[in-house]
This record gives C-alpha cells, structure tokens and sequence, in this order.
C-alpha cells in the first residue's frame, strides 16, 4: 500500500505512524525496488536551504521524520502532526524485517572498533541476520568492496550531511536499498552512550547532547534555526496574503 507524504519546504515526508512507515518500507523492499532512506533531521533541512543539489538528494529518498523539528514545522506550516520514528529504531525494524526475509545487509561506517563492536552485537541480537561484510568509515576503495559483497540492503554510518551525499553519488554503483545511519553503531557498540528515555519521549536529544557534549553547540543549533525558517515562511505567507487581501 502506498501511503501519503506530506511536502515540507518541498521535501517529501511520510506522513504515517511506525507501522504505516515499516509497511512502506517494507512493501518497497519485497518487491525488489532499490531506493533511499532518510532519517530526516533539521539539520539536513538547514543543508537543503543552503544547497539545492543536497535539496534533490532529499527530493529523491524515501524520507522518514526523525526529528521534533519536522514534527513541528509540519504542524505549524500544514495543520499536520508526523509521529518522529528514531533514526535507531527504525533501524532495528529493518533488521528484524531483513532477519525475517533473508536480506542480506552490509555495515560501513563508524571507527573499526566500533563498526567490529556493533556488528558483533547485531549478529547476537538477531542470529537469523545474514550479514554479507562490515567496513569502517576510514577504509579506502568502499564502494567497490561494497559492491562485491552484493548485499541487499547497506547501512551508512558516516557524518552528516557527507553520509547522504556519499549515499548519493555511490547508489547507482550499489545495487542495494541504502539508509544513512549516522552515530547509530557508536550507540550499538556502547562508545556513546544512549540518549536518555525521557529526553528521547519528549524529542528533546538534542538538548541532552548539548549538557554532555557543549563544543558541538553549533550542530545543536540547527533545530531553533529551522523552526525560525518554519516561522519567517509563516510570517511571509501571511502578510503576503494579507496585503493581496488588501
Ligand atoms: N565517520 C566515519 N568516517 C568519516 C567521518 C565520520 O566513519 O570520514 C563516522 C564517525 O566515526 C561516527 C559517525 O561517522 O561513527 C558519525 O560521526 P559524527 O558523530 O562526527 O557525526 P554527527 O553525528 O555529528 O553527524
């Protein structure tokens, strides 16, 4: 079944719960289409304001929002709340689904240490899993390694926005379903620590990440400059319409 996106600044969201977004997903998957996942934050919206190219990177994935930000502008800009499915939740029901169905997955990213760490705990968590490789995010000729193992799906854990440009620019070589994961294996390893419940519940990572890590302040910032973006494009709407009413 397809189900709806809702278009914020152009890029296309689904605008489902967790079920409708697995089913999507899902669906796509068995019947053989190779496309992109996106774990969509304000931060890349920030990147599409700045980057056309990087707005049609977006443009062309399947788009799920992992971010109170998205949430929020969709409410403010459509009358329209999209549940945030976490980036490593998401995650987790696509291996369960690829553990499931036979899918092979290939891991690239993070240190090596870390990259080793997480794909020894995934294999323990879900034994089914046919892991076809793993790869650090430092090695070199990736693509063609990647390419080799001829997984179904590939999972991205590189640095953003670099990690859906590489996705990007490397997807027609790679004959697989690809997702950017971000730090999601430093978390499965154990290197970083997991954000707590309580601030996950309540959307509010990032000011979690800004008590423990406050050097990366202008990262965190992306969110209140989104929502300032959200409120100019309200503010223009308005008194553009106010003035053609006048
Ligand atoms: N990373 C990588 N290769 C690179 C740059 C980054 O594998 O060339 C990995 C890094 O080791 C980390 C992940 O990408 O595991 C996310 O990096 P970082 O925390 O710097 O990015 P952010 O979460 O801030 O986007």
């Amino acid at each position: 079944m397809n189900h709806k996106v809702l278009k914020i600044f152009g890029v296309p969201v689904i605008f489902s719960d967790r079920e409708g977004v697995c089913e999507e997903i899902f669906s796509k998957a068995l019947s053989g289409e190779k496309f992109r996942i996106v774990t969509l934050n304000a931060l890349m919206m920030n990147c599409a304001f700045e980057d056309r190219r990087f707005l049609e990177i977006l443009k062309n994935a399947v788009c799920v929002n992992d971010s109170i930000g998205i949430s929020l502008a969709a409410l403010l800009l459509k009358g329209k709340w999209i549940p945030r499915f976490q980036g490593i939740e998401l995650f987790e029901n696509i291996l369960k689904f690829c553990e499931k169905n036979g899918f092979s997955v290939f891991f690239y990213g993070a240190s090596d240490n870390s990259n080793r760490g997480s794909v020894r705990k995934l294999a323990a968590k879900f034994p089914g899993l046919k892991i076809a490789g793993r790869l650090n995010g430092y090695a070199p000729n990736p693509v063609e390694k990647i390419a080799a193992a001829k997984p179904d799906f590939l999972f991205v854990a590189l640095d953003l926005p670099n990690q859906e440009k590489w996705i990007s620019e490397n997807f027609g070589h790679l004959d697989c379903i690809c997702m950017g994961i971000g730090g999601t294996l430093d978390v499965v390893s154990g290197k970083i620590k997991r954000v707590n419940f309580v601030f996950r519940r309540m959307g509010l990572e990032w000011f979690f990440r800004f008590l423990k890590e406050p050097y990366r302040f202008r990262r965190i910032a992306n969110l209140p400059v989104f929502l300032f973006r959200v409120l100019k494009r309200i503010f223009l709407k308005s008194f553009c319409f106010g003035r053609i009413l006048l």
